[in-house]
């Protein structure tokens, strides 16, 4: 019986990737850090060093051909994005640095001038660290409270008490749409019903959601969506922050600088319109024209073959690792997506990684910036691979025997 198309298209979409195509430590590399950071199709280098060889000028106001042509490219990669989350309008998708940087943005201009000391904004025990300290500083200048929703052993976050969590003095829900540390698919939809029928927003941190799962916003229901370029096969340095347009709109600018006015005296600035009231300063145009390449790569491949090729890899990986003696799993939700934490025996995550690389195997180890996991497990840090959907099945066949290598060594 032939192999389903989606997985043998897996080798195709593998060698679009040339840093793929090397040997670490004498072995052929078996890349499992894509949670980390993803590798970059050709085409998005490529339509980098397009860029950079004939087309770099700063964007906006220029009269000049090279910045139209810059402008152009800049402003096509928003269209793209709009068009790939299925935003409303291109107002709505306003250019960051990355994650970070935008939900940092929702903290500090829709949250800080309107939280009330005693408000509350609630958070989820699996968060990264981007999604609970920009929580913290908001909630330190305005006397909020951070409420967050525990989580069970299998790594998932229980629903109902997180609800009994919610009251008329939350402010904000703030939730990871994919848990980078355990790979817990968290459950957006009844959490935005629960909170729209209160009228309270909910932010979702969507930096792991993007790469694997077919997202569209509107469907989602929630009212903020960050993620970064990095992780979804486009350059660092880049990333989004999606917000309903009527809630951008009511916030002020975050910084102040180039781009984001209309009129500057020293009597009054008046601000720009969405999205460039948000974008001070010149942005990572070279990055953005990356990001729109990326998008065209994963829109040509579908979203949906990318989570149907992945869940079968991550389901097989499970199963194989399982089968490691002396192996712990962190993370077993019922929906999980592309990311496997464990430990081996008694050995710790940095020496395991570091064996691992020796043997041409990349993953990643330690705390994974979401310290309050670890300490849920009693732990200091676990290894986790992570899969895209360059990654096959001889991967995770070279990452199980690398291990065996690694209990061999430290038997
Ligand atoms: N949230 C999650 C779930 C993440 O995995 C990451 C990156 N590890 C971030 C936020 C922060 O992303 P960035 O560093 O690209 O801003």
């Amino acid at each position: 019986m032939s192999a389903p198309a989606h997985i043998t298209a897996s080798a195709s979409w593998r060698s679009d990737f040339p840093a793929l195509h090397q040997k670490v430590h004498g072995r052929p590399l078996v890349y499992l850090d894509s949670a980390a950071s993803a590798q970059q199709p050709a085409s998005v280098i490529d339509a980098i060093a397009r860029y950079e060889r004939e087309d770099h000028a700063n964007v906006h106001r220029g009269v000049h051909t090279l910045s139209h042509r810059a402008t152009e490219a800049y402003e096509g990669s928003r269209d793209r994005i709009r068009d790939f989350i299925n935003a409303r309008s291109r107002s709505e998708v306003v250019l960051t640095s990355g994650t970070t940087e935008s939900i940092n943005l929702v903290a500090q201009s829709f949250c800080r001038p309107r939280l009330q000391a005693g408000d509350k904004i609630v958070i989820t025990h699996l968060e990264h660290h981007a999604n609970i300290v920009p929580w913290q500083l908001v909630c330190e200048q305005t006397g909020a409270e951070l409420v967050v929703a525990p989580i069970n052993d299998r790594g998932e976050v229980e629903l109902e008490q997180m609800l009994e969590l919610i009251d008329d003095r939350t402010f904000l829900i703030a939730v990871a749409h994919v848990a980078n540390a355990l790979g817990t698919v968290c459950p957006i939809s009844r959490i935005v019903e629960h909170a729209g029928a209160r009228g309270i927003p909910v932010l979702v941190d969507g930096a792991q959601g993007v790469p694997h799962l077919e997202v569209d916003v509107q469907a989602l229901g929630c009212d903020f969506y960050a993620f970064s370029g990095h992780k979804m096969f486009g350059p660092t340095g880049t990333g989004v922050l999606w917000g309903r347009e009527e809630l951008l709109d009511a916030m002020p600018p975050w910084q102040g600088g180039g781009d984001m006015i209309l009129e500057v005296s020293f009597d009054k600035t008046t601000y720009n319109e969405l999205p460039y009231k948000f974008e001070a300063g010149t942005p990572n145009i070279a990055g953005v024209v990356g990001l729109g390449a990326a998008i065209e790569y994963l829109q040509a491949i579908g979203m949906q073959n990318i989570a149907d090729y992945e869940h079968d890899l991550h389901t097989y990986m499970v199963s194989e690792l399982k089968k490691v003696d002396g192996i712990r799993l962190f993370g077993e939700a019922r929906d999980q997506a592309s990311v496997q934490s464990f430990l081996l025996a008694d050995i710790h995550s940095h020496d395991l990684g570091t064996i691992l690389d020796h043997q041409g195997v990349a993953i990643r180890t330690g705390h994974h910036c979401a310290m309050p996991v670890m300490q849920r497990f009693g732990i200091s840090g676990t290894a986790r691979a992570s899969l895209a959907f360059y990654n096959n099945r001889d991967d995770v066949d070279r990452l199980t025997a690398a291990l065996g290598k690694a209990s061999e060594i430290f038997a």
